[in-house]
């Protein structure tokens, strides 16, 4: 093997999985993680659930850099951030103008939030939370606030809805879709969530389009394409995420909706990988953590000598809504079928079956997660 390191870009989840799972299998072999920012170890599932867990943005921190630097013996160079990869020399070259050179390249480097196309004299001051030093920002900015209004009635939306409801807050959703998580659940679903929410005192806005958002004060004016108007003391967006393409795409490296990989995680540079929210694995774009493990997994034994391709089972998804428990495994938007669904009201259980009647997808909202196990076996692998 090459006595150049394995160069990893990002410290995210996907980044640190990489690093232990080549460590596992390789106590020798040089590592250079590489991240943007702190380049600590954190849960990023735990920012939405840590006002209702008692969190802090300091506790929800794991380890510093140094300490996972000496715990798997890698170097960690935070604050640093790549700007190009140059892929002939197999080198990436830094901001502060250094070069380094890698053997294999891991490009870990994430998901940017989408920003609406807003108007109004307050759109820089709506924030997102996609990492932790947004979340240090929004507890910051939460303080003597009161009122809140989300733009996004998805997983993260509602996440952080019933968090601040826990907390007291009030709380306004507002999203463009009939029912909160229009893209993961059936319509009954949705609505079964909404009210179990609305009961937990979190308002929606359903059907809407926010167009504008002002400063009035110290409070902010959202107005609506239809006219309706609505005040909060502070607005959080979570409207979803693109993957990060930019550094691969700038270097010739095939982009799709995310850096588009193989089932090993290579791109079309054989020394060049991706995985986690960036990577777009067999047309697949699946920015949760249960991709990642596995991800990691096979990663590690292709850059060990071993080419080993990714499987992924069927990984159901927990959505953080105390109000009401969630857990989900949508189906493939190609596949065709049709729910069947069972609600009563302890809970709701929805089922995707194809023509012949297969499985490809599950909502089970309340009394009905606790079917979990006994059904996810059935459901096909989503890379067999
Ligand atoms: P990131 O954590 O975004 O890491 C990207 C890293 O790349 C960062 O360190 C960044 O600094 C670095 N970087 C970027 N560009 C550069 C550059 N040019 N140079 C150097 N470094 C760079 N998933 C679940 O499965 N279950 C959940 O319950 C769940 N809850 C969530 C709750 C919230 C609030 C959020 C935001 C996400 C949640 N997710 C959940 C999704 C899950 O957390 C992500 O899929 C996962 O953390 C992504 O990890 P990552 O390492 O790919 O990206």
């Amino acid at each position: 093997m090459s006595h150049q390191p394995v160069v990893i870009i990002g410290s995210g989840l996907a980044g640190y999985a990489v690093a232990r799972e080549l460590r596992k299998l390789n106590t020798e072999i040089p590592i250079i993680m590489l991240s943007a920012d702190h380049g600590g170890f954190y849960s990023k599932p735990m920012l939405s659930n840590a006002l209702a867990t008692g969190k802090t943005p300091a506790s929800i921190l794991t380890s510093d850099a140094a300490l996972m630097s000496s715990q798997l013996k890698i170097t960690i160079r935070p604050f640093t951030r790549v700007k190009t990869i140059d892929q002939s020399g197999s080198s990436v070259l830094l901001e502060n103008g250094e070069s380094l050179s890698y053997s294999h390249l891991v490009l870990a480097v994430g998901a940017d939030p989408i920003r609406l196309p807003l108007s109004g004299d307050a759109v820089e001051e709506v924030l997102s939370v996609n990492d932790l030093d947004d979340y240090r920002r929004f507890r910051e900015a939460l303080k003597d606030k009161k009122e809140i209004a989300i733009l996004g009635a998805g997983l993260i939306g509602c996440e952080f809805a019933n968090d601040l409801a826990i907390a007291g807050y009030q709380v306004h959703v507002i999203d463009i879709s009939a029912h909160p998580l229009g893209r993961l659940l059936p319509e009954e679903a949705g609505k079964y969530l909404q009210d179990k929410l609305a009961a937990a005192g979190i308002r929606f806005h359903l059907k809407s389009k926010v167009q504008h958002i002002e400063r009035v004060g110290s409070r902010y004016r959202l107005i609506f394409e239809k006219g309706q108007i609505i005040e909060a003391d502070f607005v959080l967006s979570a409207v979803g995420l693109r993957p990060r393409t930019q550094l691969a795409e700038t270097a010739g490296i095939y982009v799709n909706h995310g850096v588009v990989t193989n089932r090993y995680l290579q791109t079309e540079n054989t020394n060049i990988f991706a995985l986690g929210d960036c990577a777009e694995v067999e047309g697949k774009v699946l920015p949760f953590v249960m991709p990642i493990s596995h991800a990691a997994r096979a990663l590690a034994a292709t850059v060990s000598g071993t080419p080993t391709p990714v499987h992924y089972p069927p990984m159901p998804v927990f959505v953080k809504t105390p109000a009401c428990p969630i857990v989900v495994s949508p189906p493939d938007p190609i596949v065709i079928g049709e729910w069947q669904i069972d609600a009563n009201e302890d809970g709701v259980k929805a089922l995707f079956q194809d023509m012949a009647g297969s499985l490809h997808g599950f909502a089970l909202l309340g009394a009905a997660t606790k079917e979990k196990n006994a059904i996810t076996p059935q459901l096909l692998p989503i890379l067999a």
